[in-house]
């Protein structure tokens, strides 16, 4: 795990009984000591763990506290949103005073106190757009404490590239879910979808770039209540499938992650619960894993597309295609005033503000590419102006064969709260 977590000795300390304060009993008790009274239990899986956790709203929250507690060694919170008064009824790591702050670093400077044992890792950052695949190949799960349709979908593609698990969750005032998708198997996330969600998706992925801003308007009602009952949940399925995943744990054990390809639905109206199972669509598109995983040198401050071309021809030799993540927006035209500005950025990274034409106000048309190949105007451009995430994984081509170039020094950048 690229992630390690660093050693830090438990500090072992002589346990004080309440009803007899003045007589040391001599045991040996640290902070985990009632857990590992649990028959399945391994502390040493958590301590070794990375998980990253997309969302800390109501449900991310409690998942923090959740991981925090649990000594899980490096936890890695994603989250583009500011606190507000408004979040306070609903996430136990915020104080008033983290009004304006970055959700992401509020929760991992509030969840560092409750265990020092734990690394944070707060990344600012809005996981449509911002987080590569080299992230979601270093952790062991992900959890997802989400509330768009468009997050869930970025999660569980980039997991299933590269091979790990995902357990999500939602809540609305009176109803709660939670279920886990474990590639390469069974069904994923994109398989729950039906007909009525592909058309919306279809629609927001029609509108460019204006899609990115519709889904982040959206505001769904929830309880503390409820939220810390799914994400318990989710929080123990996780750590169902971290066991598992390690071998040490099974079956025999009683542990079975019981919702890999199934949901727990929770109805707070009449405290009725029940499971279903879902089944996997062999035609969907996010079924595919990344192979000839290449990790480099690049950065995206200081490094281009150019510069990915070159190291993938290392491997797969001259000529090299670049899919890119989203279409590279080469100009934004006005079809009102015939204006046409040059703007050498990924779709995905443009706001409507600035889709909007300067002199005229009209949302300009863009101009595009799908692909890079050499000599395209932006090829010098580094790949964070062009609005590239962190530790993004980019799939080149030739007539030799493929690889996938992953962006990997920009870990190197990534520092703990
Ligand atoms: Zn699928
Ligand atoms: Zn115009």
């Amino acid at each position: 795990m690229f992630f390690d977590s660093y050693p830090r000795s438990l500090q072992a300390s002589r346990f004080v009984s309440a009803e007899m304060p003045n007589i040391p009993i001599d045991i040996e008790e640290d902070r985990y000591s009632r857990l590992r009274l649990i028959s399945w239990w391994n502390q040493d899986i958590l301590r070794s763990a990375s998980v990253m956790v997309v969302g800390a709203g109501a449900l991310g929250n409690e998942i923090i506290k959740n991981l925090a507690l649990l000594g899980v060694g490096t936890i890695i919170i994603v989250d583009f949103d500011y606190v507000e008064l408004s979040n306070l009824t609903r996430s136990p790591l915020f104080r008033a005073r983290d009004e304006g702050k970055s959700k992401a670093q509020a929760a991992a400077s509030a969840a560092a106190a409750l265990n020092p044992d734990c690394r944070f890792i707060a990344l600012h950052a809005d996981v449509t757009r911002d987080i590569g695949c080299g992230f979601f190949r270093r952790v062991d799960v992900v959890i997802g404490g989400l509330d768009n349709r468009e997050a869930r979908l970025a999660v569980n593609r980039a997991c299933w590239k590269v091979g790990t698990p995902w357990v999500d969750g939602a809540v609305d005032d009176t109803r709660g879910i939670a279920r886990s998708f474990v590639p390469p198997d069974g069904p994923c996330y994109e398989c729950t979808l039906g007909e009525q969600d592909r058309k919306a998706m279809a629609i927001r992925e029609s509108c460019g770039f204006l899609a990115a801003e519709a889904y982040r308007r959206d505001r769904t009602p929830t309880t503390p209540t409820m939220a810390s009952i799914i994400a318990g949940i989710q929080v123990h399925e996780a750590i169902k499938i971290l066991h598992v995943r390690k071998h040490l744990a099974g079956p025999s054990d009683g542990l079975v992650p019981a919702l890999i390809g199934k949901a727990f639905y929770f109805d707070a109206a009449s405290y009725d619960c029940f499971t279903i199972e879902y089944t996997r669509n062999e035609d969907c598109l996010s079924h595919e894993p990344l192979d000839n995983i290449i990790e480099t040198q690049l950065d995206r401050q200081s490094s281009t597309l150019a510069d990915v071309a070159s190291v993938a021809s290392q491997y797969i030799g001259p000529d090299v295609t670049i899919q890119l993540p989203c279409e590279m927006v080469k100009a934004l035209v006005c079809n009102r005033c015939g204006a046409a500005e040059p703007f050498y950025r990924l779709a995905r990274s443009i706001s409507p503000e600035e889709a909007k034409c300067p002199s005229c106000g009209a949302v300009r048309v863009p101009d595009v590419d799908v692909e890079y190949t050499s000599g395209a105007p932006y090829e010098k451009i580094p790949l964070k102006d062009l609005g590239f995430g962190m530790m993004e994984i980019l799939p080149a081509t030739s007539r030799s064969g493929s690889v996938q170039i992953e962006i990997s020094k920009d870990l190197e950048l990534i520092l703990p709260v």
